[in-house]
């Protein structure tokens, strides 16, 4: 099939036309569980469709086709991989606007989000550790000399000479499991290195995001991409993610979400010694000095707070900024945000963020919200009705009204001052627009408040001094630190959190190693 004619196969956004269905051995099957869940557009609570909910049977009905598939895949040559996986990066490009427009109206994300990033990126990360395990088919290996259990004449042991190297092979069936702020990016980011290692695998997307999902497993079969090599099962987390992770033919599972789910999935993996990669919460920090370009830390830090509903692992929640620029910056951040943050429809060029992801996540954020007001914070919703004409109605919690779109979870971008470092505003994971801000006095304060959270994943500094960055970037502990950027990525650089944010690192090399075994050989 050409391009041309494999990018109409894909339906413009109807719901009519979103069936989910398992893929499983390269066919798709109704769940053996003959159990449904309904899936909504949050932008207008309507139901788009039913997705599976996959029990254990289905699991291991796609772990079997995984299992008879990886034989044959893992012994491809690297390159013969990396075609295919090329050929399927091609072809999300050609069907990057079909598959932004369902994102769209199954996340709530922007359109220009879906296009640029999510899709745009997936196609990236099958290229990306397509191109890496093309050009890193080599590995390490040493040459030794060393005295053997044989005399010689002279009484002196004899000297032997061993060659070493390192055998590095894929593991067996994989189970992926991705969470619904990056739905189709984030599971790709883990299917891509995955199959690249010559493994197959189980993957399951959220519940709440999974018809993207279901679109890349057309592609799939239109790359050629020999059957079983990538199985997906959809449904809840309590049974169709359950059951793969506790699957016995599961030997490693690579889970982004939250963290008290990656608990679950620790405890119930580790008496099965899997092999785990755990991708978890943040309560991210930014940290804005005196010194810095003031104005590009305002326009970042609006970014980075409320880009895609404030629904990305890495978006900052907590900035504190020192004392001497406090109110000035105040006050110019909260106009920043009533200019700049658009909310509304989604579709809307001129939109920054749409609804929150699901009712149920909407209610949890008002939640955090309505707890801030309770405790007698400054709460102050930033919209400006004459920049934003269409929004209707704020209620007291934030919960806007979009004309068109009444239904949908919409929520003022939100800042929060006047508050205590303890408070559980502070403290935990809201994952959605609120941010708070506070005040440091010197650089020691400012490091004491990043590190005081149970979390360790993402943060911002934002000084001109570079002496100042290094110091600091280097005692916070966090995986991820940007000096006066954010969200700059290089796929080959590590990506994990610290402490309650994760277990282990992804990204070029740091993904390969996950997914492959290295076996020490030694010639002598
Ligand atoms: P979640 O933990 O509720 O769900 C994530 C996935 O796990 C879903 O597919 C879900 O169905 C599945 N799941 C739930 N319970 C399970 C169980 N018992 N066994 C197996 N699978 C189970 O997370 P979410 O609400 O979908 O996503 C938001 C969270 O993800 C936030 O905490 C966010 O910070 C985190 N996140 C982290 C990163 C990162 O790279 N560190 C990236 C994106 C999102």
């Amino acid at each position: 099939a050409t391009l041309a004619n494999i990018s109409s196969d894909l339906p413009a956004p109807n719901i009519d036309q979103i069936i989910i269905k398992n893929f499983i051995g390269g066919k798709w099957y109704e769940p053996i569980s003959n159990n449904f869940i309904d899936n909504k557009n949050p932008s207008t609570d309507a139901v788009i469709c039913q997705i599976p909910d996959s029990g254990p049977a289905d699991v291991d009905f796609a772990t079997s086709e995984a299992k008879k598939a990886f034989p044959q895949w893992s012994a491809l040559h690297p390159k013969e991989r990396a075609k295919y996986m090329h050929k399927l990066a091609d072809i999300i490009d050609a069907n990057n606007e079909a598959m932004a427009n369902f994102e769209t109206m199954d996340q709530g994300k922007t359109l220009f989000m879906s296009r640029n990033v999510d899709i745009a990126r997936t196609a990236t990360n099958f290229r990306h550790f397509a191109d890496y395990i093309e050009s890193n088919l080599t590995e390490f290996t040493s040459q030794m000399s060393y005295p053997t259990a044989n005399v010689s004449q002279d009484g002196k042991p004899v000297i032997g000479h061993a060659l070493s190297y390192v055998q590095r092979s894929a593991v067996g069936v994989a189970g992926l499991i991705s969470p619904w702020n990056l739905p189709l990016y984030l599971l790709s980011w883990k299917i891509a290195p995955c199959i690249a290692a010559g493994n197959t695998c189980v993957c399951k997307p959220s519940e709440f995001t999974s018809v993207t999902a279901m679109m890349l497993t057309k592609l799939i079969k239109q790359a050629g991409i020999p059957d079983g090599v990538v199985n997906i099962v959809f449904g809840l987390g309590q049974s169709t993610g359950n059951s793969i992770v506790t699957h016995k033919d599961i030997p490693l599972v690579s889970f982004t979400g939250g963290t008290i789910t990656g608990k679950h999935i620790a405890a119930a993996a580790a008496p099965m010694f899997k092999h785990l990669s755990l991708e978890l919460g943040g309560k991210n920090p930014g940290l804005i000095f005196d010194d810095c370009d003031l104005d590009l830390a305002i326009k970042t830090s609006v970014r980075s707070a409320f880009q895609n509903q404030g629904e990305i692992c890495l978006c900052t929640s907590r900035l504190y900024v020192q004392r001497s620029i406090f109110d000035d910056f105040v006050a110019k951040y909260k106009r920043a945000v009533r200019d700049t943050v658009i909310v509304g429809d989604p579709t809307n060029p001129k939109t920054f963020y749409g609804p929150l992801v699901s009712k149920p996540h909407f209610e949890k954020v008002q939640s955090y919200v309505k707890h801030a007001q309770d405790a007698g914070y400054d709460v102050d919703f930033c919209v400006d009705q004459t920049v934003s004409p269409h929004i209707k109605a704020i209620s007291a919690s934030g919960a806007l009204t979009v004309e068109h779109l009444e239904n949908g979870y919409f929520m003022a971008p939100t800042v929060i001052t006047n508050l205590q470092q303890d408070s559980r505003i502070v403290q935990e994971e809201i994952f959605g627009p609120v941010v708070s801000i506070m005040p440091f006095d010197t650089e020691e304060d400012a490091i004491r408040l990043a590190n005081d959270t149970q979390y360790g994943l993402a943060s911002t500094v934002w000084s001109r001094d570079q002496g100042r960055l290094r110091r600091v970037a280097g005692q916070i502990v966090s995986g991820l630190v940007w000096c006066n950027c954010w969200m700059v990525r290089d796929l080959n650089m590590p990506f994990g959190g610290f402490k309650a944010s994760g277990v282990g690192t992804e990204g070029g090399k740091y993904s390969i190693d996950f997914f492959t075994k290295q076996q020490s050989i030694t010639l002598g």
